[in-house]
């Protein structure tokens, strides 16, 4: 399972991000939501994006899963099967009426694989994130970070070309949000699926990323690009490095100045 590792080294970006742009409304009451904005994305990044509250990180992420188009500028996905891109949003927008072993399925439905086949790799996904025993339960029965897993767990399930993320993790409490900041660190870098992750959570973007990308004030554009000088495979132990610390309150210092009100 996963992408060969050489994938990394290749040159051609999974998503790539050219002047891109995105007002909302009609003149004269338009919004300028987003950029001008270039990113890329490698096969096999995993690359976060951190920005203040409203600067337009989701408006990013929703062009990218082709459920907005941009005002300008254009945005490439380069697929090389037909796997999709995979979401999870903020909501995580998990299905209550379908039981948890379902809604792990539910992409892989829609891809229509097997059922036996589809099973199969719902239990195995269930099973890597510890919901075996809660195949047959329905989502309202389960706790915040149940549900989350859920969620991850159906998005990785389809084995996702470009997995994009939304602030996963931001409705949980800390220590939750911990432990699954850990178990993505671990699932990712065992599967090296190309991530594009929206976080407001420096620690989290730090931990995760192999770059962090800083978003202006909204019209969003990407200020700064920093690398954790952290080889991988990592682990969460890094919290607790001096050199992490360091960057993360560098990354702070840009991130105030645009929270700032001006
Ligand atoms: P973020 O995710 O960084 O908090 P968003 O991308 O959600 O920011 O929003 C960026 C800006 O665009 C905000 O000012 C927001 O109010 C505006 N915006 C987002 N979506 C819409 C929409 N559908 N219609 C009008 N304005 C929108
Ligand atoms: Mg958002």
């Amino acid at each position: 399972m996963g992408e060969p590792y050489q994938d990394r080294e290749a040159s051609d970006p999974k998503l790539r991000a050219t002047d891109l742009t995105r007002t909302f409304g009609r003149t004269p009451h338009t919004v300028d939501a987003l950029g001008p904005l270039d990113l890329t994305v490698a096969p096999g990044e995993f690359v976060c994006v951190v920005g203040p509250s409203g600067c337009g990180k989701s408006t990013l992420l929703r062009i990218a899963a082709g459920l907005l188009r941009p005002s300008m500028g254009t945005l490439e996905i380069r697929t090389s099967s037909p796997r999709p891109a995979a979401m999870i949003f903020q909501d995580y927008g998990i299905y209550d009426w379908k039981t948890v072993r379902a809604n792990v399925r539910f992409g892989l439905d829609i891809q229509r694989v097997p059922r036996r086949e589809a099973n199969a790799r719902a239990d195995d996904w269930l099973a890597r994130m510890g919901l075996s025993d809660f195949a047959h339960a329905y989502p309202a029965t389960l706790s915040g970070g149940m549900r989350q897993r859920v969620a991850i767990a159906r998005a990785l399930a389809v084995q996702p070309e470009l997995l994009l993320m939304d602030e996963p993790f931001a409705a949980l409490d800390a220590q939750l949000r911990t432990i699954l900041q850990d178990e993505l660190l671990d699932l990712t870098q065992s599967l090296r699926t190309t991530t594009l992750f929206i976080t407001h959570s420096l620690e989290e973007a730090i931990v995760l990323g192999d770059r962090v990308l800083v978003m202006s004030a909204r019209p969003g554009r990407i200020i700064a690009e920093h690398r954790p000088p952290f080889p991988r495979p990592r682990t969460g132990d890094i919290r607790t490095a001096p050199e992490f610390t360091a960057l993360k309150s560098e990354l702070w210092d840009l991130l105030r100045k645009e929270a700032a009100p001006v």
